[in-house]
């Protein structure tokens, strides 16, 4: 039972003041559902902002409070431009406040000619003018605005504004209780860390590195200490040996011989398969390197044992693209293979169903849905699940639940994790790694454009296409607001079909599944030839004949994020281009980010770079692929803090591994707090 205390922040968020049903769909965009979730949306940054007492004080770019008195009022001609509001400093100099589209009308109220205003904004320049475009607060008076010199600014979703956000942040903090302390007291005064309540506080108050660090060592203290519950339960369950005869591998026709990687990894699979403690291992491999055929074998054997194998992928569209090139590959060997997810509904799931309960099914693939209640199996002894970082160890242990005796579970990632890092995220695994690409492959010839050679893109584009090969384009995700994104990609599709018709397909997060699923097929089928898509692209979507990946704004992108988007290319025997284009204004980082992506396509060394890159001066930066088995702890603080927490939780369990005493008592709070509660599960079950 989850403690008492925390009942308030485990409310649901429409329980705050404001919340209506319209906030409801914004917020689960972003992953609030309960109160505590809204405390731990902690800020991407602050905007810091200096009071000036004249536009001579302030420099272009940066970010102030000043008073301005309007003086005039300039609509555009026709309506069409912008909005601008004329506004003159203490000392007489003009700067423009600049309204783009229905903002204008926020403009003409809060702008009289005449009045002094306070103002808050990013001092830029327009062409001899200096401006402010759509000004952050306006006030009357300077005190308003005495408490916004330094301002959190979150991740929104469609229908919520900072001010909102900032609201339910206040409510949710106002919420949260004191909690007794569940680190071990020396770390926590190394780390000259706040107390739990304090350091949430803090971190949505200001850039506050000791409390941003305190709650996210919190999060890797409760992974660590989950997943050695997991280990430690693990060691005590029985699973089913697995032996195969070979029967039915024999009869796989592969048209390729596998790599030594494959084989020696499909080595250590058997080896676990034929234990009775169920293997818990992680077949790491970057994109391309081929998991899927060894998955396959690993099934194999579990169905020559007699049994049922299921492969859990974390989206329909690769449960399909999965399911597709399973059956295609094992179509020699004569088996059973069966695709579930949510959408099956009626005759079709029930009699899919059937097959798993009477064993008819040998391999079912799918989504979360193959683990609801209402799925049972006959003899369910293998589990494998695509892209491990998607589910928590919990949804594993859910599926666990299903066999007879616990499956065993092979987890496979493509996310080149830094080796310093694995442990955190698999720290219950064995791992085997695929460290060799299949041969034949060419490298990926990866060039670095600017922005400003749009056009001769996608000249390129066309040509490519019009050679019978098909390509992607990849529009930035900017993060502040998720529209905006969404509009950009929306107007680059567009564009591009007003070039290319029918033949381009577009692609983003807003999308309903059966949209976007239609237009993945359309283009997996060759029908559409160019992919316009935000990030979304999902991992792992296999089309050979693209070999042409476009990506704007790359400089925007982590490197570890540029390696997966670059990895949907040069899959084929073909060559294969990835084209780059960057902004004009480049940072040193962005720059070396670049730089590396032509240098090397080596997944293991990007992610350490990748790391390396980050440990400076980046610390809120954009969220990747891989990071979201942690919300708090961003990269740079799993690898500074990770190697504490986890000497941290295996000493807890050392002296006590029931979880009774004081900090046991306030690490199972911590424990649901993460919920990683299905550790303390674990725990009862003894
Ligand atoms: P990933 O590890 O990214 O899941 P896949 O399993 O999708 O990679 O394999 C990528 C491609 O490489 C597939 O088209 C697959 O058929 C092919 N492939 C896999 N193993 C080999 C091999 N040993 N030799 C040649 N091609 C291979
Ligand atoms: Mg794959």
């Amino acid at each position: 039972m989850r403690p008492d205390i925390l009942n308030p922040i485990f409310a649901e968020v429409n329980t705050l003041d404001g919340v209506g049903p319209k906030l409801a769909k914004p917020l689960e965009r972003l992953g609030l559902s309960k109160i505590k979730d809204v405390a731990y949306h902690l800020p991407d940054r602050f905007v810091e902002r200096r009071a000036v007492a004249n536009l001579d004080e302030a420099s272009e770019g940066e970010q102030i409070v000043i008073a301005l008195t309007p003086t005039e009022h300039r609509a555009s001609r026709g309506g069409r431009g912008p909005y601008r509001v004329l506004a003159q400093d203490a000392i007489g100099n003009i700067c423009a406040l600049t309204y783009f589209g229905r903002a204008s009308y926020t403009a003409k109220k809060l702008l009289p000619p005449g009045e002094l205003r306070w103002i808050a904004g990013r001092l830029d320049r327009y062409g001899d003018m200096l401006q402010i475009v759509h000004p952050d607060h306006v006030a009357e008076k300077a005190d308003t605005l005495s408490d916004k010199q330094v301002e959190p600014i979150y991740r929104l979703a469609e229908g919520l504004t900072q001010p909102r956000v900032a609201s339910l942040v206040d409510q949710a903090l106002d919420l949260a209780p004191e909690l007794s302390e569940w680190i071990e007291p020396g770390q926590a005064d190394r780390g000259g860390w706040p107390a739990w309540r304090d350091a949430l506080h803090l971190a949505h108050r200001g850039p506050h590195e000791k409390a941003r660090d305190r709650l996210a060592y919190d999060e890797l203290f409760a992974n660590a200490l989950a997943l050695m519950l997991v280990r430690a339960d693990n060691r005590k369950r029985r699973g089913t040996p697995l032996r195969g005869d070979r029967a039915l591998r024999d009869r796989l026709n592969l048209p390729f011989p596998l790599t030594g990687a494959q084989t020696r990894c499909i080595t250590e699979i058997e080896g676990d398969l034929a234990q009775e403690a169920p293997m818990l291992r992680l077949l790491q491999g970057d994109v391309g390197s081929g998991k899927t055929v060894v998955a396959l074998e690993a099934m194999l054997i579990a169905i020559e044992a007699g049994t049922q194998a299921a492969l859990l992928a974390p989206t329909e569209i690769l449960a399909r693209q999965h399911y597709e090139t399973l059956r295609d590959m094992a179509r020699p060997v004569g088996i059973e293979i069966a695709l579930l997810t949510g959408r099956d509904k009626g005759k079709a799931r029930e009699s899919i169903l059937m097959g798993l309960l009477d064993g008819s099914i040998d391999i079912v693939v799918g989504t979360h849905a193959i683990f609801q209640d209402s799925v049972a199996y006959r003899n369910l002894a293998l589990v494998v699940i695509d892209e491990q970082h998607r589910f928590g160890v919990g949804q594993r242990l859910m599926l666990a639940r299903k066999g007879k005796t616990t499956p065993h579970t092979l987890a496979m990632t493509a996310t080149p994790i830094p080796r310093t890092l694995t442990l955190a995220q698999y720290g219950e695994m064995e791992v085997s790694q695929i460290d060799e690409l299949p041969p034949g492959r060419q490298a990926i010839d990866t060039r670095v454009v600017s922005t400003g050679r749009l056009s001769e893109v996608a000249d390129g584009v066309s040509r490519h296409i019009e050679g019978g090969q098909q390509a992607y384009w990849v529009c930035p995700i900017v993060r502040e607001s998720e529209t905006d994104d969404i509009a950009a990609a929306e107007q680059r599709f567009a564009s591009l079909k007003a070039r290319f018709g029918d033949d381009v397909v577009l692609v983003h997060g807003q999308l309903r599944p059966e949209e976007k699923d239609a237009a993945m097929e359309r283009f997996a089928s060759g029908e559409a030839k160019l992919l316009v898509a935000t990030t979304v692209i999902e991992v792992g979507v296999d089309v050979p004949n693209a070999t042409l990946m476009v990506i704007e704004q790359a400089e925007r992108f982590g490197l570890a994020q540029l390696h997966q988007l670059r990895g949907r290319v040069g899959r084929g025997s073909e060559k294969s281009v990835c084209l780059l284009l960057r902004g004009d204004a480049l940072s040193e980082t962005g720059r070396e980010r670049l730089a590396l992506m032509r240098e090397t396509q080596d997944g293991f060394r990007l992610a350490e770079e990748d790391l390396r890159l980050r440990g400076g001066g980046e610390l809120l930066g954009t969220r990747q692929s891989g990071e979201e088995a942690f919300r708090i702890a961003d990269l740079e603080q799993i690898a500074r803090l990770l190697p504490a927490a986890h000497d941290d939780a295996r000493l807890l369990m050392e002296r006590d591994g029931g979880l009774t005493g004081t900090r046991g008592e306030a690490a199972r709070t911590l424990l649901y707090l993460f919920e990683r509660d299905w550790g303390v599960q674990l725990l009862r079950g003894g």
